[in-house]
């Protein structure tokens, strides 16, 4: 399925089009004070000049998040009922907006701002609630609506993260094939292939990309909508988020808990795709025999092991959440065998797997022509933030992925693998 992205210089007078078909008569726009400025400001008087009765919630947060109190700010700040909701802003504001479309039952329409997240065309919105990453039900756009100039005008390092949106594909489709031989999980070789060619076609114009060019922004912005589309075609966030979405969960978890603001989600995924792309590295060269002994050498890790670990990476009352459930906390010795069998079985078919993700080498080449973040310190993160996010980011999601399978079988060495990164 393809989402219907309507690319256009009058967003305008084709939002009230839209607007005028489906019979809406009491449309909300949604907007930070940002994006208020960028292009909600200007669709809410183009529209009213147009004799369409439109309302504007401009959140009072500068920078907000994705959360109870942005939600709370639109639900009590309503001056009335609207018919459909519109989000004009970013991924945050998008991921806000159109929750609330969905708690009201209400149609939800996407203008956005920046090409900085693949989540535009999504079903679900990525919330913070009660300091903890939730993914819930939400609405997906009817219509996204794309203003090449409104696009190209957003802040570069915006810009930048939607790429490392992107390039985290090259990560999430291995990540998602080691799920499938390993851990027997459902795989969509067409999704998979078309989760790649979205990336690839943003990785081919980085330089035009780089220099906020109309034409690479929209190429960009295509290929976030596309990844956008594989998730809800597979009816999950799997074809596009893997084990380097984990470390940016920690990293965000971790910063909402201090009560800091939190780099870009896409900056955040960009240094976690180097991570988890050096960690792929690292298991192709183990080669198949070695992983195969090591494999058959593992036991099942010990129940305090893991605790420690998650108490570690998220203090005691949420690592107790967080373990129940989960697929290491709760796995029976019946189906590590079954899984180790698996990995033994097909050790061959994973070094391949690994083989195919890219390099470090080429995840920071590619960051670096971008001018996006291509280290820790670039998002205001040290090198132990990211060797606690190795041993425990794995636990705040029941995803199989690269993370699982290295602890699962206590591959280890993860501390040396920071230090090599980012040498
Ligand atoms: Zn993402």
């Amino acid at each position: 399925m393809q989402s219907d992205v309507r690319i256009t210089d009058h967003t305008a007078s084709a939002v009230a089009d839209f607007l005028g078909e489906g019979g809406y008569a009491a449309p909300l726009i949604v907007s930070d004070p940002n994006t208020h400025r960028a292009a909600g400001r200007q669709l809410a008087s183009s529209l009213s000049a147009l004799g369409v009765a439109v309302e504007e919630l401009v959140l009072a947060r500068e920078e907000p998040a994705a959360d109870a109190e942005a939600v709370g700010d639109i639900l009590i700040g309503l001056v009335r009922t609207p018919d459909v909701v519109i989000g004009a802003g970013g991924g945050t504001v998008t991921d806000i907006a159109r929750l609330v479309a969905h708690r009201m039952d209400r149609p939800f329409v996407s203008y956005p701002t920046a090409p900085s997240v693949d989540a535009y065309a999504s079903p679900t919105s990525a919330m913070t609630f009660r300091g903890m990453k939730k993914t819930v039900p939400a609405r997906a756009p009817e219509v996204v609506f794309a203003n090449t100039e409104v696009l190209s005008a957003a802040p570069h390092d915006m810009i930048a993260a939607g790429f490392g949106d992107m390039v985290a594909k090259l990560t999430s489709t291995p990540d998602w094939e080691l799920a499938a031989v390993v851990a027997e999980e459902g795989f969509d070789e067409d999704i998979a292939a078309r989760s790649l060619r979205a990336a690839e076609s943003c990785t081919a114009e980085v330089d035009l990309i780089r220099a906020n060019e109309p034409a690479g922004v929209s190429t960009l912005l295509g290929g976030l909508i596309d990844s956008g589309d594989c998730m809800r075609d597979w009816g999950g966030s799997r074809p596009a988020s893997g084990s380097e979405h984990l470390l940016s969960h920690f990293w965000e978890m971790r910063a909402a808990r201090a009560g800091k603001p939190s780099a870009l989600h896409g900056g955040k995924v960009a240094v976690g795709t180097l991570v988890i792309a050096g960690l792929f590295e690292r298991l192709a060269g183990m080669g198949a025999t070695e992983l195969g002994r090591r494999v058959a050498a593992a036991r099942m890790p010990a129940a305090s092991t893991l605790r420690e670990a998650a108490v570690r990476g998220f203090g005691a009352t949420s690592a107790d959440t967080l373990l129940q459930g989960h697929i290491l906390a709760t796995m029976s010795e019946e189906r590590f065998s079954e899984m180790a069998q698996n990995a033994a079985r097909a050790a061959e078919r994973i070094i391949e797997i690994a083989a195919s993700a890219p390099t470090p080498k080429r995840i920071r080449e590619l960051m670096r022509r971008v001018d996006g973040p291509v280290h820790p310190r670039d998002i205001d993160l040290s090198l132990d933030d990211v060797r606690d996010a190795l041993a425990s980011g794995h636990f705040i999601r029941n995803r199989f992925g690269l993370l699982v399978f290295w602890h699962l079988f206590s591959l280890g060495g993860l501390d040396d693998l920071v230090e090599e990164v980012f040498a």
